[in-house]
């Protein structure tokens, strides 16, 4: 019979150039490969039946199955291993080693479990184009980047020879089935791999600042590992430096939470620890809901609500004007992102949060950023707005980018004035 490992698939739902995957069928002879469904998880992040991260999460699984003969269980994470593991010899659990500190847990959780059975959990890192451990003290991204530039091992595997094991569990075709999703298909893993084939990076620096167009549009795919890091790299490389700077900008997130663990809960400036946030119901309430007044801000909302990702300047724009103009704890923020993104990442989420908020690392004391010159700059022909907010497509676009000096018909006024809440912010930060 020999050794028999089951491959715990989590967020990295692809046979192809995936380490982990390559070291069970170097322990192991025979490789049961595995995905939890945890109930649990999807209602920890608000995924009811018609969200399209649903969808994106089961498309991914059924192209998976595609490759190999995957085992889904569709059950609180634990008690899918206590299944697993009981009545076999399993000799090892293997998977992609968590960064983040939810999934560290969730692992740490499920180890107990695999050494109840006599089994070993083996963890292997296959998220990140740099070992994260090796990076040294740095006090900016700049410096970080020269490192981590040297260090990049970006190169891409191939498919192992599989050699499976099918186990008496349910299989992925019968699993999926019994779960229903209601939504729209936004997301999809064919979509990533035609994005990834089909995207000219050579046109990111140009165009990555304007909301009205596309980025890559990579970050779902990169975040359930549809496709791997390496290969988003690699395609990148030759085309834009622009674009592997912010493939850095992502571990830097990561390396900073493993070197200031305590900001999981704080913000990384001591001195702005003690904030105090107005944290104004009414002006969350306006917030969350896209009805601030201004249309740039607003359609960001429903562009994270609708599509369940936001342009990286959108996501600037809404960082800003919560925490700099509605004087709200980026906390807030943080977790209405938590509960809307299909890319989200606790650890980039909150350290671009903290970025945002002015309390993370950045050698600018205070960011504010103006959604009127925002709008007027990066959204000129009210593209961005009028796609998002079609009931604002007959206005014209200088009133939509300035709701302070025009008054938009039949729309609601600004809940402030941009301009008097950015002294107060700058009383408030100092
Ligand atoms: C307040 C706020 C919260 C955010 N939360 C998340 C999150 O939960 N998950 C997430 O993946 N990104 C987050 N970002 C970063 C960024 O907005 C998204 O990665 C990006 O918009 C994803 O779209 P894309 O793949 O088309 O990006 P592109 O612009 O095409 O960038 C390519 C890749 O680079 C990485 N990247 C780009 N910008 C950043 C950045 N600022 N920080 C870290 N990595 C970056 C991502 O992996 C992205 O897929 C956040 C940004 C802000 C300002």
């Amino acid at each position: 019979m020999g050794s028999l490992a089951i491959y715990w698939f989590k967020r990295d739902l692809r046979a192809r150039d995936n380490r982990a995957l390559i070291r069970a069928h170097q322990l192991a002879d025979r490789v049961a490969p595995l995905f939890i469904i945890d109930p649990e998880l999807l209602s920890s992040l608000g995924i009811g039946a018609d969200d399209p991260r649903l969808g994106f999460v089961l498309s991914a699984a059924r192209s998976l199955a595609g490759e190999l003969p995957l085992h889904v269980l569709y059950e609180k994470t634990e008690e899918a291993f206590e299944r697993a593991l009981s009545g076999r010899k399993v000799d090892y659990v293997v998977t992609a080693k968590p960064l983040t500190w939810s999934g560290r847990e969730r692992v740490e959780r499920v180890r107990a479990v695999v050494e109840r059975h006599g089994a070993k959990l083996v963890e292997v890192e296959d998220e990140t184009l740099v070992d994260l451990r090796s990076i040294g003290n740095h006090q900016t991204f700049t410096s970080f980047y020269g490192e981590w530039r040297r260090k990049v091992d970006g190169a891409v595997s191939a498919i192992p020879r599989l050699r499976t094991a099918e186990l008496d569990l349910p299989r992925a075709e019968e699993s999926l089935k019994s779960i229903e999703f209601k939504g729209e298909m936004v997301w999809s893993a064919e979509g990533c791999r035609e994005r990834l084939e089909s995207y000219d990076f050579s046109l990111y620096e140009r165009t990555r600042n304007f909301p009205a167009i596309d980025s890559s549009l990579l970050s779902p795919c990169i975040r359930l590992g549809v496709v791997s890091i390496r290969e988003v790299y690699q395609k990148a490389l030759p085309k834009s430096e622009a674009f592997v700077r912010q493939l850095a900008w992502r571990e830097f997130y990561y390396w900073l939470a493993y070197r200031f663990p305590e900001t999981r809960k704080l913000e990384l400036r001591r001195e702005r620890r003690g904030i105090k946030w107005e944290n104004d119901p009414e002006l969350m309430k306006a917030f969350e809901e896209g009805r601030t007044g201004y249309p740039i801000v607003d359609a960001g909302i429903r562009e994270l609500k609708r599509r369940k990702w936001v342009h990286n300047r959108v996501r600037l724009i809404l960082g800003s004007f919560l925490t700099k103009d509605l004087l709200v704890d980026w906390r807030f923020g943080e977790e209405l992102f938590r509960k809307h993104l299909v890319d989200y990442d606790e650890l980039v989420n909150l350290g671009n949060w903290q970025w945002v908020a002015s309390v993370g690392i950045d050698p600018v004391p205070l960011r504010i950023f103006n959604p009127v010159e925002q709008a007027k700059k990066y959204d000129p022909d009210c593209k961005y707005i009028k796609r998002w907010l079609p009931e604002l497509s007959s206005h014209p676009c200088h009133e939509l980018q300035d709701p302070l000096r025009y008054k938009i018909k039949g729309y609601v006024e600004p809940v402030v004035d941009h301009y008097e809440r950015a002294r107060r912010a700058k009383e408030l930060f100092r």
